[in-house]
């Protein structure tokens, strides 16, 4: 196929070097990747999945498949190869009755929240609502709900996805399992899903937001305790932080390194009260900001912090307990955060994400306790390698305290190394997906997976 042919085929945009629009298209969110494709798609349905990944196959170009276009690691756009971008596929669809939801994969968790919202429903799904349901659905899903529903990949009840021949397959429990399989936690590896179907639950408001503490070992341990015996409608994600120039926080703590608490109590009202007192039995109190909230909101606190166009390298390990050594890491290293976007977030992995098991999806890290993504985000080109090397040396410092791998949408590009042991057992596995859906490697820009010969 030639690029006329295939510009022909397209219902959405071809942008190619040299066209007014072409910088705005190759833009990511992640500033320190500034590639230049030699072409990108900007798809409008499914079919025009179909043309370009069968142009990318055919003349053997790097593809790069873009969603909320979120990468850390910057996979979604490449030097030289097709941007397949699927941003401006953000169809919804709800059914109220069945408790689902239907969505393309250019929706943000934003559009998706509010979505829902309107229907009292909600899913699982990230806390910055600028970011994309389509990578964080197929690297697992960390969020707000997690302990009481479960990580995103668990809500998934079936995809469609464009395989590596051109084809479109529904995958689910009944229809092509070991991709469904493969999918929930394996990354962009087998295909390129043009529409995701989710299971949601009934979540309205909600109580939520941070709760600042002076950066101790003790209140990470007052952390741990509270969520110890935390019900699973209790999810409190630990944030290792400068305190931020707000109003709720005197102006003694701005700049100066903190734990912050960002709580979301999705039972009942009633018992609001009771999780203030938790909150405050943690640790000494500097300031809140604790509120009912329609449960989108929560999920926007922090996306003034987290424009798009900042620099971001980030890591990510699991831990199945946070030994005093491991905290004692943790809290040394948030001493030293070099920007105020910059934080350790440690999420809870247990409640519903536990009663999924090991193999029962390719997300391979059931049994941890915390997932912690750690790196710094900064602004100024000429700070990359200063920042660079803080968050390898943070890495360095705390990866002997965790259980090997990482979080694959936490890593960034040179994490690679590593693939395998964010897999563990399942690696084999995806390995041979990977060989029936993709033998050749067209989907190599990601966490890669290679095919099992
Ligand atoms: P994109 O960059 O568009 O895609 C990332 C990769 O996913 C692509 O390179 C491709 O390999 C694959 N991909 C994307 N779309 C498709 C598709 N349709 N079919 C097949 N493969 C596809 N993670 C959490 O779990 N919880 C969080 O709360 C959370 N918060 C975050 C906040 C910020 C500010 C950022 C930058 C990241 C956060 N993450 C979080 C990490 C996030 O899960 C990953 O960055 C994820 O890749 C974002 O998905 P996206 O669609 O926006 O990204």
């Amino acid at each position: 196929m030639t690029i006329e042919e295939l510009r022909e085929q397209i219902r959405g945009r071809v942008v190619e070097p040299g066209q007014p629009q072409y910088d705005d298209a190759r833009r990511v969110y992640n500033a320190l990747h500034d590639r230049r494709p030699s072409l990108i798609v900007q798809a409008a349905t499914a079919a025009d999945v179909m043309a370009t990944v069968g142009y990318a196959r055919d003349r053997e170009l790097p593809l790069a498949v873009r969603g909320g276009a979120h990468s850390i690691a910057g996979f979604s756009t490449c030097d030289d190869g097709v941007v397949l971008d699927l941003g401006a596929m953000t169809g919804i669809q709800v059914d109220p009755e069945r408790r689902e939801a239907r969505a393309e994969p250019g929706v943000t968790w934003g559009d998706f929240n509010q979505t829902t919202h309107a229907f009292g429903l909600a899913t699982t799904g990230g806390i910055v609502s600028t970011t994309g349901i389509a990578g964080l659905t197929l690297g697992g899903g960390m969020g707000h709900l997690a302990r009481r529903c479960g990580l995103t990949c668990d809500n998934l009840i079936s995809a469609d996805v464009v395989l590596a021949d051109g084809s479109l397959v529904t995958c689910s429990d009944t229809e092509n399992p070991d991709l469904f399989w493969a999918l929930r936690g394996g990354g962009g590896n087998f295909g390129v899903v043009t529409s995701f179907k989710y299971r949601l639950h009934a979540v309205a408001d909600i109580l939520g937001g941070p709760t600042f503490y002076p950066l101790d070992a003790d209140v990470v341990r007052g952390y741990l305790d509270l969520m110890a015996d935390a019900p699973d409608e209790l999810n409190v994600i630990l944030g290792l932080v400068l305190g931020p120039p707000v109003p709720f926080l005197p102006e003694e703590w701005h700049g100066r390194p903190m734990c912050a608490l960002i709580t979301c109590w999705s039972g009942p009202e009633g018992e609001d009260e009771q999780i203030r007192k938790r909150l405050a039995a943690v640790g000494p109190v500097a300031g809140q900001f604790l509120e009912r909230m329609p449960y989108p909101v929560v999920n926007t606190l922090f996306d003034e912090l987290l424009p798009a166009g900042l620099r971001h390298y980030w890591k990510g390990c699991f831990h199945d307990t946070l030994t005093k050594e491991a905290i004692d890491a943790h809290v040394s290293y948030a001493a030293t955060l070099p920007t105020i976007q910059t934080a350790t977030l440690v999420f809870p992995i247990d409640g519903a994400s536990h009663r999924v098991g090991r193999h029962e999806t390719a997300f391979s890290y059931r049994d941890a306790s915390y997932s912690v993504a750690f790196g710094a985000t900064w602004s100024d080109p000429a700070d990359d390698d200063a920042n660079i090397a803080w968050s390898r040396a943070y890495d360095d410092a705390v990866r002997r305290f965790g259980m090997g791998g990482g979080y694959v949408n936490f890593s960034s590009d040179d994490d690679h190394v590593q693939v395998q042991a964010n897999y563990r057992e399942n690696y084999r596995a995806l390995a041979q997906v990977k060989q029936q859906y993709d033998p050749a490697n067209l989907f190599r820009l990601n966490q890669n997976i290679t095919p099992w010969a």
